[in-house]
């Protein structure tokens, strides 16, 4: 049995639902192409992000801990990896469009500098007066203009939909940068993939942050949503404090919370019946979210995380580190382009050295970043 796009999109036909969007209506690629023998419009992006080389270099990104802290640590391509895997169960059981809730979440982080959110910090604190640096904004770049391995232009050429996607925030931008309007309202597979890269790293975080012995598990006791997770690991008969308690706990965590997020959309779906992709689009508000139980317990554990991990004593003399070390290669490059790679260079007539020096930056791995440091600081 051959099993062609056309009898893909059969498929999709006959199992999304009416809001999901379907391969079959993508408002397409700036360069059209033809469609191809086997595979639908999405899933071909879903396998250009997983053969870019930006993808490849998540691997070596801080997530939360610098790469190479310890081999149980997440690091930014284990994260994504968990984010894909949750949105897409997420999707499935809405009827939305697995593979464009897949894509949009691997490509999600392929903006993110090195470094983890300090890296971020960094690079928007002196590209201030340049435009600014977001990393939303900064994969919507890489797969638009940084990835290059087409014959007659630079880019991906992924479709509308996975680029929009990757706006998480449209507050004041309505349109793509290449004049393509944006809809007030995310479609309804990137809300979530959004969601999901919010539950995933509460989840993986809380994991990391015992495993690295910065969070203690009776700090986290006083949580209720460790509480209601926690009680299930005692239910199953497993006594605390052990490693396999903590394990089954986060483990816990996670499905709790996915399954919180599955049942409250289904209900906002429901009561909010959109007929079309179109509609979700013109929603006041995002359809996919937590209910508000756990919207309350979810940011009572996003704050703990900010005030004992993310910004612990530990980290911060390493965020410190990685900020001075990212301003001391911005000012390098700004001063001598010279100094910067092939592709960076390239595009300092286009973009001029600010934009061209961010973008060299944000792409480097944490290793290369150092590396370049230590190169270039004498
Ligand atoms: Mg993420």
């Amino acid at each position: 049995m051959l099993c062609e796009c056309s009898d893909l999109l059969r498929t999709e036909e006959l199992h999304l639902a009416p809001y999901a969007l379907r391969a079959r209506l993508s408002r397409g690629r700036v360069h059209p192409e033809p469609s191809h023998p086997f595979r639908t419009d999405f899933q071909r992006d879903r396998d250009r992000i997983l053969h870019s080389r930006a993808f490849r270099r998540l691997e070596y990104k801080t997530q939360v801990f610098l790469s190479g802290s310890g081999d149980h640590l997440r690091n930014r391509l284990t994260h994504t990896i968990e984010v894909a895997a949750i949105s897409r169960t997420i999707a499935r059981a809405l009827a939305a469009n697995e593979d464009l809730t897949e894509v949009i979440a691997l490509a999600h982080d392929i903006g993110h500098p090195p470094f983890g959110h300090a890296g971020e910090r960094a690079l928007s604190k002196v590209m201030e007066n340049f435009g600014g640096f977001d990393h939303n904004l900064q994969a919507l770049r890489t797969v638009d203009l940084l990835e290059i391995k087409y014959p007659d232009y630079d880019g991906i050429n992924l479709t509308y939909e996975v680029r929009a996607g990757l706006l998480k925030h449209r507050d004041g931008i309505s349109a793509l940068p290449d004049g393509s309007p944006l809809d007030p309202t995310p479609g309804i597979e990137a809300q979530i993939a959004d969601l999901a890269d919010d539950l995933t790293y509460y989840g993986h975080d809380v994991d990391d942050g015992l495993e690295s012995g910065l969070i203690r598990e009776e700090m986290l006791e006083p949580l209720a949503i460790w509480q209601l997770a926690s009680e299930k690991a005692r239910s199953a008969g497993l006594p605390a404090p052990c490693e396999r308690f903590s394990a089954y706990t986060v483990r816990c965590l996670i499905d709790t919370m996915v399954g919180d997020a599955i049942r409250h959309s289904a209900r906002r779906i429901a009561d909010a019946d959109p007929q079309s992709p179109d509609e979700v689009a013109h929603l006041p508000a995002n359809l996919i979210s937590f209910s508000p139980e756990f919207e309350k317990m979810t940011l009572e554990l996003k704050h703990f995380l900010y005030q004992n991990l993310y910004f612990c004593k530990e980290l911060q003399k390493l965020n410190a580190l990685s900020l001075s070390r990212i301003q001391f290669l911005f000012d390098t490059f700004l001063k001598n382009p010279a100094l910067m790679g092939d592709t960076a260079r390239s595009r300092l007539e286009k973009d001029g050295a600010a934009r061209a020096a961010a973008d060299y930056i944000a792409g480097m791995t944490d290793n290369f970043a150092i590396m370049e440091y230590l190169r270039l600081h004498k």
